[in-house]
């Protein structure tokens, strides 16, 4: 029997994938940031600039934005393609990915002039829209628990309070914040009363928002936010006042299936390395990759990620067909996450001790992937969700 080409993306259904240039394109593209680029980058925690610039420039960046504002105007389906081959090379979409789902809330609430405003340079590349302020130190997976506020000033709002993790808040032109305007306490219903702003982020640094880097275990970008008294117009609050919580629920599935297809591809990053190197290494005069101990905890970890992405296929077909998709949205992102993390860690048992040297990408790979059990939303809240919203057994949280 031929073996399973690995080198091969798996078509969802028979008759192929209909991504497959996008596929093509996207690996063309990242053969020139091979590892030393990443490692390089990892090493200084450094953003990777070059790599979005090229992103940006190719239009990858800018394929879920409508034709109409300048993009390709192609399904989350494709992103999920794009998203998928930058992790299987070895590279990171977490530098830039958020802009993808971020400008859904723009594009399904912003009003006209808002979109015209702003999509057509976000989908040029002239405006980054990348940092998304939601998790809060003193509200964590509880977003109904965030305390930022936005009192109304007149024609303006003034901000006060502080955000964590927003990741990429230096290397990005807007933030998309999301802030209390009224207090939990007086709320009809406790999703009420948390409003969305595009906050112009040169402007606010100049007058009430300072950012503090947080390194972390691996090259996140990520930050701590603090906003003092930063006044922005109303004009820059998405949608009404008081629904912003709703406008963010709404894209939350697109994030969850992206992150789901950065899994993907992390996991088939590991496998493929795996076999190469199970296949190559030469211990007891044999490949270590005829021991059953080495090879069944591959042939699993690729069992896993061939089933996670069919619930990713299947979360971003039903997405794309205006279905419901929460469900699969939130399997997705489990499986996936759970698949690329069984992954990596046979990945790194089959390379024994060279898999903890920086020059074979794996243990970096490693420490990247693990972030997904955690963001950006945790696997026990997802359990939580389909223990309650599917399963009908009573809330957890
Ligand atoms: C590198 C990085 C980048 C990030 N980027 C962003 C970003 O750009 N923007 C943004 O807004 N946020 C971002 N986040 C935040 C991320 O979404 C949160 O870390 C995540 O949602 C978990 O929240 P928390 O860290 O406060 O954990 P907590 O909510 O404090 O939870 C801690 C642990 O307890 C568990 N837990 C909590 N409550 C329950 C419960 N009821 N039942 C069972 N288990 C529970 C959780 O599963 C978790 O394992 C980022 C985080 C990281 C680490």
């Amino acid at each position: 029997m031929k073996p399973v080409d690995l080198t091969r993306s798996e078509p969802l259904l028979d008759g192929g994938d209909p991504w497959a240039d996008v596929r093509d394109g996207v690996r063309k593209l990242c053969a020139r940031f091979p590892g030393p680029y990443w490692r390089a980058l990892d090493r200084d925690r450094t953003y990777p600039e070059e790599f979005v610039a090229a992103l940006t420039e190719a239009g990858y960046l800018a394929c879920l934005i409508p034709e109409q504002y300048g993009g390709a105007g192609l399904p989350v389906s494709a992103a999920v393609a794009v998203l998928e081959e930058i992790h299987r090379s070895g590279g990171n979409g977490a530098a830039c990915h958020a802009q993808m789902y971020m400008m859904g809330a723009l594009l399904r609430h912003g009003s006209e002039a808002q979109k015209q405003r702003y999509l057509p340079d976000v989908a040029s590349g002239k405006l980054r829209l990348q940092a998304f302020g939601v998790t809060e130190p003193n509200a964590g997976s509880d977003t109904l628990g965030l305390q930022t506020r936005a009192d109304r000033d007149g024609d303006a709002y003034v901000i006060n309070g502080q955000k964590i993790w927003t990741s990429r808040a230096e290397h990005s032109d807007l933030m998309l914040l999301l802030a209390r305007t009224e207090s939990a306490e007086t709320v009809a219903k406790r999703t009420d009363g948390l409003s969305l702003f595009l906050v112009d982020m040169a402007e606010a640094l100049q007058s009430g928002l300072s950012i503090r880097p947080i390194r972390t275990m691996l090259n996140h970008a990520t930050t701590e936010v603090f906003f003092k008294d930063l006044r922005v117009p109303d004009t820059a609050r998405i949608g009404e006042e008081g629904k912003g919580f709703r406008y963010i629920l709404d894209g939350m599935n697109a994030e969850r299936i992206l992150v789901a297809a950065e899994c993907i591809g992390d996991a088939r990053f590991f496998v493929d390395r795996a076999v190469a190197y199970a296949g190559e290494r030469v211990v007891f005069d044999r490949p270590i990759g005829q021991n059953q101990g080495v090879q069944f905890p591959i042939a699993r970890a690729y069992a896993e990620t061939e089933a996670a992405n069919l619930m990713v296929q299947k979360a971003a077909l039903r997405f794309d067909s205006g279905l419901p998709c929460g469900p699969e949205s939130n399997m997705a992102k489990l499986l996936a996450a759970d698949a690329s993390w069984h992954a990596a860690e046979s990945c790194l048992q089959t390379h024994g001790g060279f898999g903890f040297a920086e020059e074979y990408d794996i243990e970096r790979k490693f420490r990247e992937t693990r972030l997904y059990q955690v963001a950006p939303v945790s696997t026990n809240l997802i359990l939580g969700y389909i223990g309650q919203h599917v399963l009908g057994l009573p809330r957890s949280y």
